[in-house]
């Protein structure tokens, strides 16, 4: 079994960090407003969950690390849905974020947009994933339902989890048109909690949606690369850049601060029902951009198999 190290998070009330996320977020986007808000039923349009909600035991899990995707891929780094939700005592777990999938099951290099609830001592696991390749016909993204092609749960590399029971309950709504700063979504409310709790961890994980306007995503080559990736502009010629249109679906973990972990501190994943998805970066369109977010605390940190020869290239 990998090797597993944990901590508890600092756990503000959520109206708290709603307050601390809507002061951050005015900084970056014109109109803003974050609120506490009843979960919406996330089984529903455009989301189709498998569970109804974020809550109950949240947690987040970082498993693997880009030092096995580069300098030089280790595709026999390879990890188990069902497993992940036993080694962070919460079997059942749903869990969503993003990450890589398993070359051993897909035979291929892919991004993985994860939505899936483990299994239970009553219930088989629901595979609600979806995977982002490079279509070798003309080079455009190819989005596919994992359950379509693979029958297993498992997944490759690394991945930024967020889990918990998927009960509905209270979540931290966010709303944010039109921006006006550098920041994307994410990185602004990741780095207004940072300025705020400073070395107190805390941690994020949900869901939003981009309604309006389009995205910069990137989706990696079905083939690892021959050649050692030994800097940010080596993977940058690697991978490949799309312009994506809304709505996009994005899975989205994040981390304020490192307590020491090695974590790769946010991760956001994106799917569509138009055959669009992959890793999110930033909106194209800030003058138009509309996000519609539901967020939710996570109560532990779990480091899952965390590499042992570790560099900061390829974390954006
Ligand atoms: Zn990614």
């Amino acid at each position: 079994m990998a090797d597993i190290e944990s901590c508890a998070l600092h756990l503000p009330a959520l109206e708290e960090i709603a307050a601390v996320l809507e002061s951050g977020l005015k900084k970056n986007y014109e109109d803003v407003q974050v609120e506490v808000v009843d979960c919406p039923d996330l089984t529903q349009e455009p989301f189709e969950f498998p569970v109804k909600g974020l809550c109950g035991k949240s947690r987040i899990a970082d498993v693997g690390g880009v030092p096995y995707l580069v300098p030089t891929a280790r595709p026999d780094k390879i990890y188990d849905i069902n497993t992940v939700a036993k080694q962070i005592d919460l079997p059942g777990a749903y869990i969503l974020g993003a990450g890589a999938v398993s070359h051993r099951s897909v035979g291929m290099n892919a991004e993985l947009i994860f939505s899936v609830q483990a299994e239970s001592s009553s219930s088989p696991a629901v595979n609600g994933n979806y995977m982002a390749s490079v279509n070798p016909a003309d080079n455009s993204c190819l989005l596919e339902k994992y359950q379509d092609k693979h029958k297993d749960n498992a997944f490759g590399l690394l991945s930024n989890l967020y889990a918990s029971e998927g009960k509905p309950g209270k979540v931290i709504q966010v709303k944010a048109k039109r921006r006006t700063g550098k920041e994307n979504f994410v990185s602004c409310m990741r780095k207004s909690l940072r300025e705020h709790y400073g070395d107190k961890a805390v941690g994020m994980g949900g869901t939003f949606v981009i309604q309006e306007g389009k995205a910069k995503l990137h989706v990696m080559p079905r083939e690892f690369s021959a050649c050692p990736l030994n800097t940010d502009e080596d993977v940058d010629r690697w991978l490949n850049y799309y312009e994506m249109r809304a709505p996009l679906i994005c899975q989205s973990v994040f981390v304020s601060h490192d307590p020491g972990f090695d974590l790769r501190v946010e991760h956001t994943h994106c799917f569509s029902h138009h055959g669009e998805g992959g890793h999110y970066h930033t909106d194209t369109t800030p003058d138009t951009v509309q996000y519609l977010g539901y967020f939710h605390p996570a109560e532990y940190l779990y480091r899952i198999d965390r590499p042992a020869v570790t560099h900061m290239v390829g974390r954006d």
